[in-house]
This record gives structure tokens, C-alpha cells and sequence, in this order.
């Protein structure tokens, strides 16, 4: 059963039961609406009080349902919500762990609320491109004031209950209970309490107005404008909430369905709605069973103490794992230990951290020069040079001294998982973890399966990135793993585009319109400009054939390396990162269309981004199809955590369904037909034509 029902005496106890959070799906209304008949049809029942099992009294609306039919099956959530309104029995909400969206709308419908304090309150639908379509835009300013209800509103975040019940006025919560545990017990007697009390108190009967009216409304919209341009939700909410204010609470409600049904067909929500669900499936891995046992990791070891190093240690010191941190060199160990330090100081700085903090994280750090030292922790990550024969000499020496059971991962970005594994004689215990840099701020992790590792050791490092609050995505082993196989491609695209005509900043400004965090420019500038030097030159040797922009050697030749050097494809200021344009790389783009041949032409915006993210697309769809990603969904995700694509496209397979397959191949046809374009280039990836010919998507 989606709901139980128990008698306490006169007080009938209805408690929604849909781990894990208690979600609204249809089940859960059908059984709501069952358990309120029956306590509605008791003439013992006075009173009735609906609870959450377990850590949530309702999480809200089952997502998964929402571009189904079962969503709008009856009882759907109007239907509850009305039912709740108007029993003829009080009806007492009892609220603990989190109650959000369509679940604080069913607690709105109640007659009376008892929250537990620590309850995070949210209506969390704008972040899913949507406003709280089941009269939250309007009960919500009812009880707490316009300002407060909008805030919560537009913003989507968890605000604690106690904050809320201490509002001047409020009539969200009529009482808190004095602990999680008391809650129950005080719901029972708060209801008795109010069990003859009539008329019952309706929150659609509350007035709800703000002293300036359609100023203050004006306001609010003004503030939002700048930040909010791609996305419409936010300030539809606002024409929701006022809609409130009017004089019918009926024409308000109808004003928010009419809202909530356009948001629903708009292309950022269905973007923003699959992300979610991508996000959480991207943890499923199919033949590792849910319920496999994990190892225990209570500690881990760090290899390596530079960039990636340090900032792997940070995320298990934030987690209140010890580390151990070995290097080859005293001094080594000292810069990662500094490095550390200065970034905790930093966060420091900004308010991010408790200035506490920073020693109770560096008290769980210990550093060594001896392999001895680590042969206990249950987890080493490997974060030395890229080199294979440096990798192979320490999982040599991790094979040796590590204890039985031990985890033994790699962070490297580009070797072959299985070729590190094979200098064991554990390969089940060895997986990849790419962490991205900076690897205390990027929340991607790519988990590395490599062809022997075990599926505790793949359960047990999904498990743990999201203690260490990473987006884990797998990936098989390949070059450059999911999101840097795709990037090469993105970048030697944008590199066909500065042959052809472009400036560096007309593809970043490009690029940055269409939403993307940085430009292909401005991040190979930050991630360094020497990686992709390094992969060029060992393509000329693997694969002779494949075509490259000369302009991207030309600017390493002369050491722009990016900002790490003061230059890369823009000029930099001394400790600023303010790309300026670059004259010298301006007359070298010109000097390689000239070697050419190349008459430079004007490319417009559309042409840019399309080139480069059917480029991502292109190669995604080969990573998909080699099985390399286990879903389209995943390659979404790996672009949304580690390369800043826009969250309202949904990702790069989700923008190219959202265009329709066959668009993107006609349109990948067109720039092979291009004067210059490089024709193999635009080889549609045999998965993409089948998709595009049978009118399918890759999502
Ligand atoms: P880095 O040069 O900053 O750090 C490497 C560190 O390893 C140095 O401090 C060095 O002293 C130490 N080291 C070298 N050999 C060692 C050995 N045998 N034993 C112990 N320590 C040793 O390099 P990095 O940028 O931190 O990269 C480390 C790994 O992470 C590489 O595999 C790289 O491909 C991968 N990676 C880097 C990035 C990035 O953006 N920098 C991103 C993802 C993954």
C-alpha cells in the first residue's frame, strides 16, 4: 500500500508510504483518497492527520510521471488536493524531513500544519523550468506574504521551517513540534484540540495582497530580467503569484494552470525535467544489482600531490575521510599541502567555508614518502604523470604493498584503464576515476570500467562519489573517455572555423550566447592549450591521416600556452583572467589561411554553434553505439557537470533531439559541402543516420 491507515483513538492516521520520498504518483493519490474516504466514512474519526514514512513527509510529484498520462489520471493531484479541502473532518498535517513542491501543495490543502523544526521547506519546480502547478503560486502567499512565498518560489530553494514559522504573521505552520521524534505525538493532541473546531480554517480564504501592488510586482520582474533570459519560468512565476492578489482565488488557480501548462511544452523545462531524471539514472549501472555489497571505504591514499593530487584530497577531507598523500619529494608534498591550504582560504574568503573548517579538514590530511605507509587505506587514487611507464611503476608498487580488497584507481585522462589494470595482479580491483579540474570545485566524475573490474568495486565508487558530492557517470575505456573524446572533436571543429574566417572571440561569443559556461577558446586557454598539442602530435603518429587547424600549433610554438603562460589564444593581464584579443594570434590565424590558400569568409552565429555541437553530437553517438556510455542521457550529463553546457538545452543529444535527428544530419551534410570543410569530418556516425532516417531520438 501507498498509504497506511491507522486509528489513534477518535484520530485517524494516514501515513503516505512511497520510499523514498513519499512521492505523489498515482498509486500514492489513489491510496490518499481510499484512507480519506474511510476516516471521512468512521463516525468515530474526528480528526485526521496525514504523515510521511521514513526520512520525508512528501518529496512531491513523481517527475517520472509527468510526460505520461498516468499524471493526469484521476485522482490526479487537483483532485486530492480539492478532497483535502473540503473533508468535513479537520485534517492535520504532520511535516518532517522535507515536504516540497506538490507535497507542501497537498500540506497547503490541509486545514492545520505541524512541522517538525529542521524540515526543509521548497518549491523546487522552477528549477525544472516550471512554477507549483497545484495551487502553490497561490496558497503559498496566503500564508507566508507575497515577498517570503516569491522568494521561495523563484528561487527553488529549501528554506528550514523553523525560519519560516518565525515570520511576522505567517500561517504556514500553526505549531512545531519540540523534535522530530515528539512530532507524531503532538499532531495526535493538536488534532484532538481542534477536532470540533468549525467553521475549518481554509487557507484559500486567507486575503493575500502587497502594499504596493503592481510596483512592487515590477520590481521583482526587473531584478529577475538579467538573469533569467533563457529561461521563462522564473518571471512566470511572479505572474502567478500575483494573479494571487486578485480577487478570486478560483481565477488565480486558473491563471496558474494556464501558466504551468505552457511552461510544461516549452523546450527549456522538457530540458531542465530531463537532466533530472538523466541525473538520477546515471547512477544505475544494469548488471550491477541495486543492492550490491560495497566495500568499505573509511580511508583513501593520493599518488601524487600536484594539481589533480591536491584537489582530489579535498573532496574526501570535506567528506570526513583521512587521506594519506604520498610523493616522490619532500618539497613536492609541501606545494600540494599549500596548495591545499590557499584553497581552503580562498573559500574562506568568500563566505563559502568556516574559517573552523580549515583545520578540521587539514587535521584528517597525512602525508608520506613511503608506500608502507598507505598499504591500508581502501582506497588509493593514482594522480601522477601521464605518462604510462611512470603509472605502471606505481601500480606496481600499489600491487605489492596494498592490503587484499584495496581500491586501486587511476586519474588518468587519457591511457588505457585496461593496460594499468594488466600491471597487476588485481585488475578487478582497478577502475578509473577521472576527477575534472579543478577537482575540488567540478562536480563530474567519470568512473572508468575497465573490461575486469569488479561490479562491487563499480558499486562501491558510485556509492562513494556522492558522499564526496560528485555527478558519477560511467565509461568504458577508450581515448579520452566520454567528454574529452567528444571535445577533441569540438575543438578541431573550432579550430576548421578560424581557417574558414573566424576570430577566436567570434566563436567564444558565439558559443557563450548559446550558453555554454566558456567558449571553446577561452577554456582551451584555462585548461591549458599544451594538452591538446600533446594529443595532436601523437595523432599525426596513430592516425597520419586525421586534419587539424595549423593555427592551434602555430599559437603552442610560440609558448601561449593560456593563462598559465599570460597568453594562449587571447593576451592576459598579469594575475587577471580578462581574455583580451590577441593581435599576434590574429596575424598568425591569418598567416595559416594564407599558407592555405584560404580566402576567409563571415560565419554567422547559427553556423558556429551548430558546427561545433553536432561535432559533440557526431562523436557521442559512436561513443553510444560502441557502448562506451550506456545512454545518451549520460553523455548529457558529462556535458552539463564538466564542460558548462547549458542546463535549458538539456545537454548535447537532448538539443539535437529537441532539432530532430534528420535536421542535424541534413544540416551536418551541408557543411560537408562547405568550400573547405574536411568531408570525413561530417561522416555521420552510422547510429545518428539510423536515428535520423527512422525519425527516432537518441533520448
Ligand atoms: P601534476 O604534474 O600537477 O602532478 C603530478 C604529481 O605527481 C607531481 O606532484 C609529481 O611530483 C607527482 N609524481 C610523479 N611521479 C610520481 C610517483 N612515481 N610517485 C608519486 N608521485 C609522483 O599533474 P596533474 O595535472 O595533477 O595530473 C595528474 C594526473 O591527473 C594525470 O594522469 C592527468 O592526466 C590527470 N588529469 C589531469 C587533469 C588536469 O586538468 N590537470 C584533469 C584530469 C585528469
Amino acid at each position: 500500500m501507498h498509504a497506511d491507515y491507522q486509528l489513534h483513538g477518535d484520530v485517524a492516521l494516514i501515513t503516505l508510504n512511497n520510499p523514498p520520498v513519499n512521492g505523489l504518483g498515482y498509486a500514492t493519490r489513489v491510496a490518499i483518497m481510499g484512507a480519506l474516504s474511510r476516516a471521512l466514512a468512521d463516525t468515530a474519526v474526528q480528526a485526521i492527520v496525514i504523515t510521511g514514512a521514513g526520512k520525508a513527509f512528501c518529496g512531491g510529484a513523481d517527475i517520472r510521471e509527468f510526460d505520461t498520462p498516468a499524471a493526469l489520471q484521476e485522482p490526479n493531484l487537483h483532485t486530492v488536493i480539492a478532497a483535502l479541502e473540503q473533508s468535513t473532518k479537520p485534517v492535520l498535517a504532520a511535516i518532517h524531513g522535507t515536504v516540497m513542491g506538490g507535497g507542501l501543495e497537498l500540506a497547503l490543502a490541509c486545514h492545520y500544519r505541524i512541522a517538525a523544526p529542521g524540515t526543509q521547506v521548497a518549491m523546487p519546480e522552477v528549477k525544472l523550468g516550471l512554477l507549483p502547478g497545484a495551487g502553490g503560486t497561490q496558497r503559498l502567499p496566503r500564508v507566508l506574504g507575497v515577498e517570503a512565498a516569491l522568494n521561495m518560489i523563484v528561487s527553488g530553494q529549501a528554506v528550514a521551517s523553523e525560519r519560516l514559522a518565525a515570520l511576522p504573521g505567517q500561517s504556514l505552520f500553526q505549531r512545531l513540534s519540540g523534535s522530530a521524534d515528539s512530532l507524531l505525538d503532538e499532531a495526535l493532541a493538536f488534532a484532538r484540540d481542534v477536532a470540533a473546531a468549525r467553521p475549518l480554517p481554509l487557507v484559500r480564504a486567507l486575503p493575500c495582497s502587497h502594499p504596493q501592488g503592481e510596483a512592487y510586482f515590477q520590481f521583482v520582474r526587473n531584478m529577475l530580467r538579467p538573469s533569467t533570459h533563457n529561461l521563462p519560468a522564473p518571471l512566470q512565476c511572479v505572474d502567478a503569484v500575483q494573479a494571487a492578489t486578485g480577487p478570486d482565488f478560483d481565477a488565480g488557480l486558473a491563471t496558474e494552470r494556464r501558466i504551468f501548462e505552457r511552461l510544461m511544452v516549452t523546450p527549456q523545462s522538457r530540458a531542465l525535467r530531463h537532466l533530472f531524471v538523466a541525473e538520477r539514472a546515471a547512477s544505475k549501472i544494469a548488471d550491477v544489482p541495486p543492492g550490491t555489497a560495497l566495500r568499505p571505504v573509511a580511508s583513501v591514499a593520493i599518488i601524487g600531490a600536484g594539481t589533480m593530487g591536491s584537489g582530489i584530497a579535498m573532496n574526501f577531507l570535506n567528506a570526513g575521510i583521512p587521506v594519506q598523500l604520498l610523493e616522490l619529494q619532500p618539497e613536492a608534498l609541501e606545494r600540494g599541502v599549500a596548495t591545499m591550504r590557499r584553497n581552503y582560504e580562498a573559500q574562506i574568503a568568500k563566505g563559502k567555508l568556516k574559517p573552523e573548517a580549515l583545520a578540521q579538514r587539514m587535521a584528517l590530511l597525512r602525508t608520506t614518502l613511503h608506500y608502507d605507509d598507505v598499504a591500508q587505506a581502501d582506497l588509493v587514487i593514482e594522480a601522477v604523470f601521464e605518462d604510462m611507464d611512470v603509472k605502471a611503476a606505481v601500480f606496481g608498487e600499489l600491487d605489492r604493498v596494498m592490503k587484499t580488497g584495496a581500491i586501486l584507481a587511476s586519474n588518468t585522462s587519457t591511457l588505457d584503464v585496461n593496460r594499468i589494470a594488466a600491471r597487476t595482479q588485481r585488475p578487478q580491483d582497478v577502475v578509473g576515476l577521472h576527477f575534472f579540474s579543478p577537482a575540488h570545485v567540478m562536480q563530474l566524475l567519470e568512473v572508468v570500467r575497465g573490461d575486469k573490474t569488479a561490479p562491487d568495486v563499480l558499486a562501491t565508487v558510485m556509492a562513494l562519489a556522492k558522499k564526496i558530492r560528485k555527478t558519477a557517470v560511467v565509461s568504458g575505456v577508450c581515448d579520452g573517455f566520454i567528454g574529452n573524446r567528444m571535445v577533441e572533436q569540438y575543438l578541431r571543429q573550432a579550430g576548421f572555423l578560424l581557417d574558414e574566417g573566424c576570430s577566436p572571440q567570434q566563436v567564444d561569443k558565439a558559443m557563450e550566447a548559446f550558453g555554454m559556461a566558456m567558449g571553446p577558446f577561452r577554456m582551451s586557454d584555462l585548461a591549458g592549450n599544451d594538452i591538446g598539442w600533446a594529443i595532436r602530435k601523437r595523432r599525426a603518429i596513430e592516425s597520419p591521416g586525421m586534419r587539424y587547424s595549423p593555427t592551434a600549433d602555430a599559437v603552442c610554438e610560440v609558448g601561449r600556452f593560456g593563462q598559465k603562460t599570460g597568453a594562449g589564444w587571447y593576451d592576459y593581464q598579469p594575475g587577471k583572467r580578462d581574455a583580451i584579443p590577441s593581435a599576434g594570434v590574429a596575424a598568425a590565424i591569418d598567416a595559416c589561411r594564407s599558407a592555405m590558400g584560404i580566402t576567409p569568409r563571415k560565419i554567422g552565429a547559427q553556423e558556429i554553434v551548430q558546427r561545433l555541437v553536432f561535432a559533440l553530437v557526431n562523436e557521442a553517438a559512436h561513443i553510444l553505439e560502441e557502448g562506451i556510455a550506456m545512454r545518451a542521457g549520460d553523455i548529457d550529463i558529462v556535458y552539463l557537470y564538466g564542460y558548462g553546457f547549458p542546463a535549458f538545452r538539456g545537454g548535447p543529444m537532448r538539443y539535437a533531439d529537441e532539432l530532430g535527428l534528420f535536421s542535424v544530419a541534413q544540416a551536418m551534410q551541408r557543411f560537408a559541402s562547405n568550400p573547405h570543410a574536411d568531408p570525413a569530418f561530417w561522416q555521420p556516425a552510422p547510429l545518428l543516420s539510423r536515428l535520423a532516417a527512422s525519425g527516432k531520438t537518441f533520448n
